[in-house]
């Protein structure tokens, strides 16, 4: 008999996170320690009706052994059949879900440039596929769970056998498991995302302007931006959230008006190294000047990825008083990290965040504010002392967010 908490968070991934719809095919992608929820995700992807699941098993220690062994020269290699399986998968009409979980720490001794061109490499050839799901072509979504090395990092302070269920415990708290009916919590929590996106959007603020300890960043926002938040639809109406948790509203930045100072608030996991204390100064949209405490060189390869990869993809908004934020953990992946705080992205914008996005070519969306790249990293800059005000196109200033938290109910 599966642990009830286990069975519950199964039930979630495929019944909120993915909203998997009969007759659909899903693939799922999961490290091998994800096994036993991969199965019971499998067993409820069935009883919802699902006509084939695929798994593609994934081992971390695979690509640390490539960095200590595979030739210097061969950062270039890929796959390029597994992205196209993919596309074809998404275009056939199936679902995808991915459970993330990985060391922060594995290619920490790793050279960063190596660890760059693959990086790159993979973005490079996952960039067809990439854009389908950007697009929503297809319900997906992305859902965690512990591995020991991770847990390890997060409790460095408990015996390796309270690390994983230490973790756990964390995952279930921020993922609204351990409520007596998690699926009516979510409705509410996501009807309460989907209020405040509709309130900002019919704002059209022309930017939002942030302040807090270090930070001082007025980000522009082009005509027709649209706010997002909770539920999100596919190109054929389906609803499904991409993120198990989530907690953000979300927009684009116009990529050519983002100007003054951010500093981050949290480290940013990135290329399996941690960049800490780090800010970033923007002039006319672009990264000009930029220090870290501690990993400066992965930050410098992550912005030399491409030129859009020193433009700002999304602005989002998180109130200090959730969850995640609450438990004072840094979890160290990005997928629980990103919903604790306030944050920017460098990189790709989404179509979807703009009113017309769908419909535009590259070159319009890039007219229109849209940033491209072929990265997109989320790194944190909210918490208690932020504070958020949006320029109507007036010129009138409303307050958003005070001390982190909302200044409106919905
Ligand atoms: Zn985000
Ligand atoms: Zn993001």
């Amino acid at each position: 008999m599966a642990n009830p908490l286990l069975q519950k968070y199964a039930e979630m991934i495929v019944h909120v996170g993915l909203n998997l719809q009969s007759g659909q095919r899903l693939l799922v992608r999961a490290p091998i320690e994800a096994a036993e929820l991969v199965r019971l995700v499998t067993a409820s992807a069935y009883r919802a009706g699902a006509r084939l699941v695929t798994v593609l098993w994934q081992d971390e220690q695979i690509a640390l052994i490539r960095f200590q062994n595979a030739p210097r020269d061969s950062f270039e290699e890929f796959p390029v059949w597994l992205p196209k399986a993919m596309e074809e998968h998404i275009r056939e009409g199936g679902a995808l879900l991915s459970i993330y979980a990985e060391d922060p720490d594995l290619l920490q001794n790793e050279d960063p440039e190596l660890i760059g061109i693959a990086m790159k490499t993979g973005a490079k050839y996952s960039q067809p596929v990439s854009k389908l799901i950007m697009r929503n072509a297809t319900n997906w979504s992305i859902a965690s769970m512990p591995v020991p090395a991770w847990a390890a990092k997060m409790f460095p302070e408990l015996p390796p056998a309270e690390q994983t269920e230490k973790l756990w415990d964390a995952i279930y708290q921020v993922c609204r498991i351990k409520t007596d009916d998690p699926v009516a919590e979510w409705k509410e929590h996501v009807r309460q995302l989907g209020a405040r996106a509709r309130y900002l959007t019919e704002k059209a603020y022309q930017a939002v302007h942030f302040r807090a300890p270090g930070t001082d960043l007025r980000v522009g926002l082009p005509a027709g931006h649209l706010w997002m938040g909770g539920e999100t639809t596919t190109e054929k109406g389906n609803t499904f959230i991409p993120n198990m948790p989530t907690e953000e509203v979300f927009t684009m930045p116009h990529r050519n008006h983002v100007d003054g100072v951010v500093r981050a608030t949290m480290p940013l996991s990135y290329g399996g190294k941690l960049i800490e204390d780090f800010s970033l100064t923007f002039k006319d949209g672009q990264v000009v000047e930029y220090q870290a405490g501690k990993n400066q060189d992965i930050l410098k390869e992550l912005m030399d990825t491409d030129e859009g990869a020193r433009h700002l993809g999304e602005v989002a908004l998180v109130a200090h008083s959730t969850p995640i934020s609450q438990s004072g953990f840094l979890f160290y992946n990005t997928l629980f990290d990103e919903n604790a705080a306030s944050h920017l992205a460098l990189g790709k914008a989404y179509k979807f965040t703009h009113q017309q996005g769908s419909t535009m070519t590259d070159e319009e969306f890039e007219t229109a504010g849209g940033n491209h790249s072929l990265t997109h990293v989320d790194f944190m800059i909210g918490s208690a002392q932020t504070d958020l005000d949006g320029i109507r196109l007036d010129g009138t200033i409303e307050p958003i967010m005070r001390q982190g938290e909302w200044t409106f109910t919905v």
